[in-house]
């Protein structure tokens, strides 16, 4: 039986106290101290949790993140143990519904209906297969979001830094490939993690390289979009509308230009959430791993930070 402390927050624990009961039946025992570091088997963290030395456990073989986003943990020193991300089904989907909803809204041009008087009735959306959206990142969102994107009608395309093949899905790849994706974008959903080399990645540069008009599906982190470049972009109509769910500092501060800005639609940071009813299993696969000395699931190439 594994020995595995709650390194994440306290008040998250009761969401989780049932689903992880079931599905580590068995197999391991959750413990909320750690008198004696050196007994712990694998340690469930958050980033939110105020837990930031793991130099005493010494013979933790595993600590698996609640989260999907890393980029909090990546850089801490103490941290010699694997890292696994959070990857979870239920997750997936409120990413992929999230961006779906709000692509669907920028595409058939919902706030140009508004409540004004005016009859527009030369205004006809095109049809998805129309309209050309791209998704910057390939990864475990990027690629289910780009999926559902499609399926619905739009001409997807996704990029990635390595521009690896992703089935049913057109890749652009690299540094060279990005003006091509951008230059595409009626639509951009932007799903990269925030390293080093995403930071700051759409400035004035890249962003006047968007189709004049484009809309802006920002979950990822809000490192990537040059704050005052976007402001500007909106107010020359070079960029369309912005829907921004992450932000450099959280929450985003009052007063702060996007609050204000007609064309951007703040949402708190729940693109997508942990569902313990889904993600309790994936926690379970990567202690059975454990215990078992097979490859874990989701590790984090902590060179790469993601
Ligand atoms: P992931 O599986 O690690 O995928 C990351 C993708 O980004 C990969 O396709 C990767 O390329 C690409 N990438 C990384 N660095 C790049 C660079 N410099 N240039 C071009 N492409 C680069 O991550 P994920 O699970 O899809 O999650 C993406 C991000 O979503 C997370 O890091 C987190 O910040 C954010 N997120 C937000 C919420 C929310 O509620 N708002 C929830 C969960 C996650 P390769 O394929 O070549 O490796």
């Amino acid at each position: 039986m594994l020995t595995v402390l709650w390194a994440a927050r306290p008040d998250r624990w009761p969401a989780w106290e049932a689903p992880l009961e079931r599905e580590l039946a068995g197999l391991a025992r959750i413990v909320h101290e750690a008198p004696e570091p050196e007994a712990i088997d694998a340690i469930i963290y958050a980033p939110n949790a105020r837990f930031s030395d793991f130099s005493p456990y010494t013979r933790a073989g595993l600590v698996q993140s609640l989260w999907a986003g890393v980029e909090r943990i990546v850089g801490n020193g103490t941290l010699t143990q694997p890292l696994a991300r959070m990857v979870d089904p239920g997750l997936t989907d409120g990413m992929v519904e999230y961006c779906l909803g709000w692509a669907m809204r920028f595409h058939l041009g919902m706030d140009r209906y508004a409540q004004d008087g005016a009859w527009r009735n030369a205004l006809i959306p095109p049809l998805a297969r129309e309209r050309r959206v791209t998704v910057l990142g390939a990864g475990a969102l990027g690629a289910p979001v780009a999926r559902r994107l499609a399926q619905v009608g739009f001409d997807t395309a996704v990029w990635s830094a390595s521009g690896r093949e992703v089935e049913g899905l057109t890749v652009i790849g690299g540094e060279k490939g990005l003006p091509e994706a951008l230059g595409r974008a009626e639509i951009l959903v932007t799903l990269l993690p925030d390293t080093p080399e995403t930071r700051d990645l759409l400035d004035s540069h890249r962003l006047a390289m968007l189709p004049a008009g484009a809309a802006i599906v920002n979950p990822g982190r809000g490192t990537l979009i040059e704050d005052a470049a976007l402001i500007a972009a909106l107010d020359s109509g070079q960029v369309g509308h912005a829907v921004l769910d992450v932000f450099r500092t959280e929450p985003l501060p009052p007063g702060h230009a996007f609050w204000s800005h007609p064309r951007v639609f703040v949402t708190p940071h729940i693109a997508a959430e942990t569902r313990p009813s889904s993600a309790a299993a994936v926690v379970a696969e990567n202690l059975r791993r454990l215990r078992d000395g097979r490859p874990f699931l989701h590790l984090v190439d902590r060179t790469r930070g993601y």
